[in-house]
């Protein structure tokens, strides 16, 4: 199984890797991989792999789990077939900084203003989807009072400029469930069968078990302003924020 490097390291950039599995001269996998692979709400990396022997590079374009592997989707040149990588091959991949580094914005800003919502209207998360201008909370909220979201906003961007240190911890499945009340939506991607638990603790606001990619302090995120918040009907409502930069 690839070991993955931003489970720990979320501002790693570059890595050198050997090439595992080749299939259909564009999916690769790797024997460990800094690449962040679609899932919890959070888009894939993009990027490029180069080979060490002769230089040839090869983009990125999507990163997924397909049946337990992590796959790295390469964009084929067509009259380029003679660069295709084989298992064997050394490699280093780059991460397409500017895109991750919003997602990591993005996230850690979703882990703050969820809380926030949490708190403050008693409201339970129940899904999320990153983007790279504006990203979306869904929640369940019987009462709905929209005014009260500028507070709440206000309150997410103080926590934001508070500079709180973020924190990740791994530790076992039943460690993880002693110190957590309840797994919150956003551990929803751990399923039971893994034993080991990565924990993201923004200090003095949460704790809460999730796989993405998180920034090392809140003051990174700079800033959100919510955009819109819209009824889907009962009491489901979903809002969309951006990132003041
Ligand atoms: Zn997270």
């Amino acid at each position: 199984m690839t070991e993955v490097l931003y489970f720990l390291d979320c501002y790693l950039k570059e890595f050198e890797a050997t090439v595992e599995k080749v299939t259909d001269d564009k999916y690769v996998v790797l024997d460990h991989t800094a690449f962040y692979p679609e899932s919890g709400g959070q888009p894939s990396d993009a990027g490029k792999l180069i080979r060490e022997e002769d230089g040839a590079e090869f983009e990125i374009i999507y990163v997924g789990k397909f049946n337990g592997d992590l796959s790295h989707e390469i964009a084929l040149a067509g009259e380029t077939e003679s660069a295709v990588l084989k298992a064997g091959d050394r490699v280093k991949g780059v991460i397409d900084w500017e895109r991750r580094y919003r997602h990591m914005r993005m996230h850690t800003a979703t882990h703050v203003i969820a809380n926030v919502i949490e708190k403050e209207a008693g409201a339970q998360i129940t899904g999320n989807q990153l983007g790279h201008d504006q990203s979306r909370v869904d929640f369940s909220l019987e009462a709905f009072d929209r005014d009260k979201f500028a507070e709440y906003e206000k309150i997410a961007n103080e926590i934001i400029a508070g500079n709180h240190p973020v924190n990740l911890h791994l530790v076992s499945r039943r460690e993880a469930e002693e110190k957590l009340s309840r797994l919150t939506t956003l551990a929803k991607g751990f399923s039971e069968e893994i034993n080991e638990v990565r924990l993201v603790e923004i200090e003095g606001i949460t704790i809460e078990a999730c796989g993405g990619t998180h920034l090392k302090n809140t003051g990174e995120i700079k800033g959100i302003k919510i955009e819109k918040l819209q009824n889907k009907g009962k009491s489901n409502r979903r809002m969309y924020f951006s990132l003041l930069d």
